[in-house]
């Protein structure tokens, strides 16, 4: 029985190089698993090309762990943050604000609008209070993309500092921290990476995270004790996920040997027309039009049908050799379609025979 294809967007198909790396122990305080972790931390900063003021800190746990590491880290007791909100992963930032008890402004969106770089403007010209924005860049909620470096170029003017999540379009969509200000950047090991899931970090501003001691409220989540205890001892604090790093080790060679970021946006720009042209050739709607699709999560309509039942086509479509994903939206009924990880259009292309086969099999 060979694997189902993951059309989520993490975790996602990994290829068969990146499963193999696991196959290896590592000790935690051996020389070359910290050679490992620093080579990943190097590489990962190289990426969005932030290697003059930013730093890498690693941290266990899925990608919210270190969303949360990173705004407990980097705003202080009294900091307010401003946060558009068109989206389930806005929302979840807000969520966080509320737990470290960090006061959020939350700057409304439709969820079918991209956030608002003027709306951005006026808010943050209005309250002087505000310290950071946080913003979303692939809201991964609906597929939308958001229009970082114009709403970069505004926190800038403003002086404030930016904490970004870039969980779903790191390494897929371009961010270059030369000519794009932000303080913190947070991503995760299983999304455009492929790598398997188990690991966050975030892209930090040196002079940003030296002026963050004893912010965090949480010792697991302190992002400075991590940065400073792995930079003494070149080891994480606490045990690493030792075959999580390898894994994305090997996932981030075979990123750079398919020529990096450029190849993985070409190739999901493929994945996601073969399949938005071969869902709309059956009948189904996108929720968002092609001018704010991000090539990484494409949410449909659900068919208008009353014979159309979302567990029920899941499982014929499981059976069919996929994974598709719930919607996520409360307005509407929706499921989304993952475009990213080890596949290519032809896999999509095979992902819309079987939705098409499920759909006749439950007569919709
Ligand atoms: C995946 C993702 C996260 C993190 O989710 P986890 O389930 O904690 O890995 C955060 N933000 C965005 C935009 C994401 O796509």
């Amino acid at each position: 029985m060979t694997d189902p294809i993951l059309l989520t967007p993490g975790p996602l198909t990994t290829s068969a190089d990146t499963k193999s790396a696991m196959l290896s122990d590592w000790g935690s305080w051996d020389g070359a698993f910290n050679e490992l972790t620093a080579s990943v931390c190097r590489d990962l900063v190289a990426i969005v090309n932030a290697q003059r003021d930013h730093v890498c800190v690693p941290l266990q746990g899925s990608g919210t762990f270190a969303v949360e590491a990173a705004l407990g880290t980097l705003v202080p007791k009294g900091g307010k943050v401003l946060v558009p909100d068109n989206g389930s992963y806005c929302k979840r930032i807000v969520r966080i604000l509320g737990y470290l008890g960090r006061e959020a402004v939350i700057l409304p969106h439709s969820e079918q609008d991209p956030a608002d770089p003027a709306r951005i403007d006026a808010a943050l010209m209005a309250d002087p209070a505000i310290t950071h924005v946080a913003q979303v860049h692939c809201e991964t909620g609906t597929g939308i993309l958001n229009p970082l470096p114009e709403i970069a170029a505004i926190v800038a003017k403003h002086g404030r500092g930016l904490i970004v999540d870039a969980m779903s379009s790191y390494g897929a969509i371009p961010i270059d921290a030369r000519t794009l200000r932000f303080d913190a950047l947070i991503a995760a090991s299983g999304k455009c990476l492929e790598g398997v899931p188990g690991m966050g970090f975030v892209i930090a501003r040196r002079t940003a995270l030296e002026r963050s001691g004893g912010n965090s409220c949480s010792l697991a989540m302190d992002l400075v004790d991590q940065w400073q205890y792995m930079q003494k001892t070149g080891q994480w604090r606490f045990t690493p996920p030792t075959h999580v790093a390898a894994a994305l080790r090997a996932a981030i060679d075979q990123f750079q040997a398919q020529g990096g970021q450029p190849a993985r946006l070409a190739r999901y720009t493929e994945n996601c027309a073969a399949l938005v042209s071969g869902m709309r050739a059956l009948g189904f709607q996108t929720f968002l039009p092609d001018a704010l699709q991000a090539p990484i999560i494409v949410t449909f309509h659900s068919p208008p049908d009353p014979k159309y039942d979302f567990m029920e086509f899941y499982a014929l479509v499981r059976e069919r050799g996929f994974i598709l994903y719930p919607g996520k939206l409360t307005a509407v009924d929706t499921f989304r379609v993952g475009c990213i990880g080890a596949i290519g259009a032809d896999t999509l292309r095979q992902a819309v025979a079987a939705i098409a086969d499920a759909l006749r099999e439950m007569g919709v």
